[in-house]
């Protein structure tokens, strides 16, 4: 072999060498040094609060306030003028009186987890919006619709606009997924809702945040609200501290849907 061959072939083992390296020891792993112990990242305090499960994981945990049993309408009020609650309740079921309009929480919450199962009527008639509406208002600002809406309508095989399904936070989150169940069956939502904060001037401090679980299954995860719900028009945050949660009568002509089984748990 030539004296060139010989240098080529060196040159190519260096950078062949050089590319295989293994890395440089600093980079390795670096082990616990001989005086760190299992215990030095143990924490021992707060101790978290025991609570006692509820028979199934849809059934109030020991901590949760019960908003409805399938009793009576304690909890709630008429949105419109604080009077009692004028919806039906039958069979362990509330079911929407139209005509009564919109009932919410005596209770002002802010940040919190709540369950709440809703079921659109088998008969279920109309088309789109107009089909089994409703919705869970997680924050209620006011009579009416004002309010922060996580939207209840029938999305089985209903098409609408798909920031307006059900499990869409309204007119501005989509659902992830549509796990909607069948006209007749029973159906669930679990929230997490992080309320809005505010200055003392009234502008926003921190947004407000939603995570859903939709008959168990995640369709909302950790959104960032851009403000209230708005109909027509871009969603805008009005200074509110604490409010209750609503449930709405909407004006369509559809059969009403019914609700069961509310509860809600206080968070920090
Ligand atoms: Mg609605």
């Amino acid at each position: 072999m030539s004296i060139r061959i010989a240098l080529s072939a060196a040159f190519l083992m260096l950078i062949a060498t050089s590319v295989f390296a293994q890395p440089p020891v600093a980079a390795q792993q670096t082990p616990a040094t001989s005086t760190a112990k299992p215990e030095d990242t143990e924490v021992w305090e707060p101790v978290p609060p025991v609570v006692t499960p509820g028979a199934n994981d849809a059934a109030p945990p020991s901590d949760a306030i019960v908003l409805f049993d399938g009793k009576n309408l304690d909890e709630w009020v008429s949105a419109q003028d604080r009077s009692s609650a004028r919806w039906t309740v039958g069979d362990g079921v509330v079911t929407v009186n139209k005509a009564a309009g919109n009932i919410e929480t005596k209770r002002s919450f802010h940040n919190y987890q709540l369950h709440i199962e809703w079921r659109i009527p088998a008969n279920i008639t109309g088309s789109g919006q107009a089909r089994g509406n409703s919705g869970v208002f997680l924050a209620s600002t006011g009579p009416g619709d004002a309010g922060y809406e996580l939207q209840v309508l029938d999305s089985y095989n209903n098409k609408t606009y798909v920031n307006g399904m059900a499990g869409s936070i309204y007119k501005q989150s989509i659902p992830l997924v549509n796990p909607s169940r069948k006209p007749g069956e029973w159906q669930s939502y679990d929230v997490v809702w992080t309320a809005p904060t505010f200055n003392d001037d009234g502008s926003l401090k921190t947004p407000a945040y939603v995570t859903v679980f939709f008959n168990g299954v995640l369709v909302q995860n950790h959104f960032e609200l851009k403000g209230e719900t708005r109909y027509i028009g871009q969603p805008f945050y009005k200074k509110l501290d604490g409010a209750p949660v609503k449930l709405q009568a909407h004006g369509d002509h559809s059969e009403p849907i019914s609700f069961r089984n509310i509860w809600v748990r206080e968070l920090p």
